[in-house]
């Protein structure tokens, strides 16, 4: 029987970089945008702000874009200070690069394992969808969704009762599949 887990963000993610005003390492996206127009040149920013004091700090989205170039539909999520938007540009790689931040994401998803009616079945086949791509550990994801220890999955992985093309020790941030055999 196959089963469809997900890691399912719950908030916004920390974004992990230094507030120029303190010495403190932890932003909260704002959820607005600030747009600023110059000779038809478009520059936008994503606001966060200080856990610790406050301060605003700009994330780089757009720099010295056209307004031609940039898709009508982005400049309506832009001006709509859209909350998807937010968590969409959070998690895009280029964004994180540009602007020299991770992710942390404690407390900030849950799993979704649309009920518990798998857990007496002898064999489960299991597709996790992180499309998020939140660092989790596949073992802890695994005990939690079924329900026992991490030290038995642990122990159901030696044994080659939970198998899987994916390594399942450390951490993934995408999606991964295994079968358990009990
Ligand atoms: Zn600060």
């Amino acid at each position: 029987m196959l089963k469809n887990w997900a890691v399912v963000p719950t908030c916004l993610p920390i974004v992990r970089r230094r507030c120029h005003a303190c010495a403190s390492q932890r932003l909260r996206a704002s959820g607005k945008f600030r747009v600023n127009a110059n000779h038809k040149l478009l520059d936008v920013w994503l606001l966060a702000l200080c856990t610790a004091c406050g301060e605003t700090a700009k994330l780089t989205v757009l720099e010295r874009m056209t307004v031609r170039s940039i898709p009508p539909e982005l400049l309506d999520r832009l001006h709509a200070n859209d909350p998807g938007l937010t968590a969409e540009l959070l998690q895009d790689p280029a964004v994180q690069h540009q602007n020299r931040f991770a992710l942390d994401w404690t407390d900030a998803w849950r799993l979704d394992t649309g009920g518990s009616d798998h857990l007496d079945l002898d064999v489960i086949d299991v597709a996790v969808r992180n499309a998020a791509r939140i660092p989790v550990r596949p073992t802890r994801l695994i005990a939690e969704g079924c329900g026992v220890s991490r030290g038995e999955v642990d122990r159901l992985i030696a044994e080659g009762k939970i198998v899987s093309a994916f390594r399942l020790s450390g951490k993934l941030s995408g999606d991964f599949t295994f079968t358990l055999k009990r």
